[in-house]
């Protein structure tokens, strides 16, 4: 009878052992597990620079399609045989397409910069500012930009998962220099060359939040003193995608 009991009394303590064993790796994995799910697609995955073993520097140039200063700023490249990225906001291919087709025409890259320009909020779980760009993007030129570029740089969890949909990844910067404020060409143009290093992704702006006829004058007249300071300092003007090695545009929009 006693070695019975005792028999039981060690199955007992077995499952008693096994069950708590199953229950602390259940605590531990499953909150892992449901932040993985959450986040699988919130990944912060922003490029800031390409490769600085190599003398290539990408000018971006944000908040266009601007009517003649977006036309006038690709044609400054062309005659430099620079290639520039345009983020763009979606809403203006809605009248603006040729000019959308004629960067395309000549080599520039367009990438998505929201549908509208609005500020990405915090409450905002299903982001479809990408969503609704890239459709724009797909009716003006038929394909889809690999590349997006957040209003203000906002960048929210959601703001990454709407990125993470579309099969895109996040462009920032690593050179800023308040392009949009600066009155003096020849100091704007100072300024960027005083900072750029191989690699640079520079932040400029064609346009103001997407807002038609916005005045870049100052942009128009400093561009030719990058450019010819980037010449002397051999670094050759380059799209994102060239810079990264990737192609511009998905297979596929999504
Ligand atoms: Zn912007």
């Amino acid at each position: 009878m006693r070695s019975v009991t005792m028999i039981r009394a060690i199955e007992y303590s077995l499952r008693f052992n096994v069950a708590m064993r199953c229950a602390i790796v259940a605590l531990v994995l499953l909150p892992a597990g449901v932040y993985g799910l959450v986040n699988s697609g919130a990944r912060d995955v922003s490029i800031t620079h390409g490769p600085t073993n190599q003398r290539m520097v990408a000018l971006t140039f944000d908040d266009g399609i601007n009517g003649a200063y977006t036309s006038e700023v690709a044609r400054i490249l062309d005659h430099r045989g620079a290639h520039g990225t345009f983020f763009v906001v979606g809403e203006t291919l809605e009248t603006q397409g040729p000019t959308a087709r004629d960067l395309v025409a000549h080599g520039h890259l367009l990438a998505n910069h929201s549908y509208d320009h609005s500020r990405a909020s915090k409450k905002d779980f299903f982001y479809s500012q990408v969503w609704w760009a890239q459709r724009a993007f797909e009716r003006t030129i038929g394909k889809c930009p690999r590349f997006f570029r957040p209003p203000y740089g906002i960048q929210t969890l959601y703001v990454n998962a709407a990125v993470h949909r579309a099969g895109m990844r996040t462009i920032l910067w690593n050179i800023e220099v308040g392009d949009w404020r600066e009155q003096d060409p020849a100091r704007l143009a100072s300024l960027v060359l005083a900072k750029t290093q191989p690699g640079a992704i520079i932040l400029l702006h064609d346009g103001t939040d997407g807002l038609q006829g916005a005045d870049r004058s100052v942009l128009i007249d400093a561009l030719p003193l990058i450019l010819a300071g980037f010449e002397e300092r051999g670094l050759r003007p380059v799209t994102v995608a060239e810079l990264l090695g990737v192609s511009g545009y998905l297979d596929e929009c999504r």
